[in-house]
């Protein structure tokens, strides 16, 4: 049998990615970087609960794609795209422990997630399977961020760790207005995602 110290320690960073920009990038960054990942898997949901009319997921991983070309450690994972029915996470990392004994996961994710994260389904069916990550996105919340991941550690105990990442206030949200709007999204995702974007006339309706 492996012994912990010997596991592959792999991340995920699960998302829309509607379209995919640089605040997914650092955090999956920061996080290989702070936690030691050895592989960081961007998993783009298929049918999320949450959100509704989201652009169809072959354009969003081809996004994910462009995206992480350069970058060795970092993997397009299109398990929840593939699937039938609504992506729920407890089922994925489930699934992900099944197919990697040998590894040890990290689910990365924004602070916002972290207030969000015990409404989501099974929340303590998806601990049994990783750890989380969770990256600050804003200063002045860094105080209520900290109790969160202390009430969250104490319910769920050692499961929790703060991610130190730069803060970038971008958002898929913001990059589809400004498409939509005509503004420049230069600098807020990659320049292959901009172009790709370009080329196949995304997020020209009203978001
Ligand atoms: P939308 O604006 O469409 O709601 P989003 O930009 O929040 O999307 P998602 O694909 O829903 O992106 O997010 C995937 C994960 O990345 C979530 O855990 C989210 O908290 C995190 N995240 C998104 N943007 C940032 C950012 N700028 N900095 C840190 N984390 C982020």
């Amino acid at each position: 049998m492996t012994d912990v110290m010997n596991k592959k320690k792999i991340g995920i960073v699960g998302g829309t990615f509607n379209p995919i920009h640089y605040g997914h990038l650092m955090i999956a960054e920061s996080a290989r970087e702070q936690y030691c990942l050895q592989e960081i898997r961007f998993l783009p949901s298929g049918h999320p609960p949450h959100k509704q009319h989201t652009m169809q997921a072959s354009h969003r991983c081809n996004m994910v794609s462009l995206a992480i070309a350069d970058n060795p450690f970092f993997i397009l994972d299109r398990r929840e795209v593939e699937s039938q029915g609504i992506s729920y996470t407890f089922l994925t990392v489930e699934n992900l422990e099944k197919e990697l004994p040998d590894a040890e996961l990290y689910f990365i994710l924004g602070g916002d997630s972290l207030f969000d994260f015990e409404s989501w389904r099974k929340p303590e069916a998806i601990l049994q399977h990783c750890s989380i990550l969770a990256a600050y996105r804003k200063q002045e919340r860094q105080e209520g961020f900290f109790q969160q991941i202390d009430l969250l550690n104490h319910k769920y105990p050692g499961k929790f760790f703060p991610l130190d990442t730069p803060s970038l206030e971008v958002s898929s949200q913001d990059i589809r207005k400004r498409v939509q709007s005509g503004r420049s999204i230069r600098y807020l995702v990659p320049r292959e995602v901009e172009d790709y974007i370009r080329a196949h006339h995304l997020y020209k309706e009203a978001p």
